[in-house]
């Protein structure tokens, strides 16, 4: 980092400015808006058929962790996303609000979004489990298992040119191995649909629940958001 870039960075830092990106030099004055990747067009109206069956069926899914949960939380965002972020299960405010990703985790992952020019609605936000383990608890294998027919069907679904995954069960879930994410990250992966005859690159990174409780990751982190990016940009 050049001596101006760190001034600026501290100047930043020293502004009260906790921004996502902070070890990484950016240029404060480049007109960003153009360098939005092309979202695609209108909602298709038969993926949204198929996804509101699809949460009816999970809906209608016996599990115990139904007896705790408030609400269902399946997705949010948009059904012809080029990116589908997987994170974990529902917490709190997640259960509460029934939409994935809205209490302070799931603020760092808009921060995350929008430090590679996309918006909320440009990407499609779920889970590997749709209802709350008690007390916020990992979920165990046998629970990604049960789950993981849906959220597969939701891959097929949406079929989008990228999975992000957000954390250790995510990962486990897709990528169907116990290595740890400090193994995974910083390189693709494929994951092979089932229906679909593609395979799609797949990153695996850390969630921001961990990223909240372990900042010195964000760097990490944002290297495999960088990754993402350039792909997409590529794409266009
Ligand atoms: N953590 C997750 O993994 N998913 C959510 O929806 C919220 C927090």
């Amino acid at each position: 980092m050049n001596q101006s870039n760190k001034n600026n960075l501290e100047f930043i830092k020293r502004s009260g400015v906790d921004y996502f990106l902070q070890e990484t030099p950016r240029n404060w004055f480049e007109d960003t808006s153009k360098n939005q990747p092309k979202i695609k067009g209108h909602t298709n109206k038969n993926k949204e058929a198929k996804i509101e069956e699809l949460v009816n069926n999970i809906k209608s899914h016996k599990t115990p962790l139904k007896n705790s949960a408030k609400n269902l939380v399946v997705y949010d965002g948009n059904l012809d996303a080029k990116v589908m972020l997987i994170g974990e299960a529902p917490g709190k405010e997640e259960d509460a609000q029934g939409i994935p990703f809205v209490g302070r985790a799931g603020q760092l992952l808009n921060k995350m979004i929008s430090a590679i020019n996309l918006k909320r609605e440009d990407v499609y936000i779920t889970n590997a489990v749709y209802w709350r383990p008690p007390d916020n608890r990992t979920p165990s294998d046998e629970e990604i298992l049960e789950f993981l027919p849906f959220l597969q069907q939701q891959i097929d679904i949406v079929r989008p040119d990228f999975i992000f995954l957000l954390g250790g069960v995510a990962a486990k879930a897709i990528l169907s191995t116990p290595l740890a994410l400090g193994k995974l990250r910083g390189s693709w992966h494929e994951y092979q649909s089932l229906q679909l005859n593609k395979k799609i690159p797949t990153i695996a990174s850390y969630h921001p629940a961990f990223l909240l409780r372990s900042p010195q990751y964000k760097k990490a982190s944002w290297e495999d958001l960088q990754m993402l990016q350039k792909k997409l940009y590529e794409k266009d």
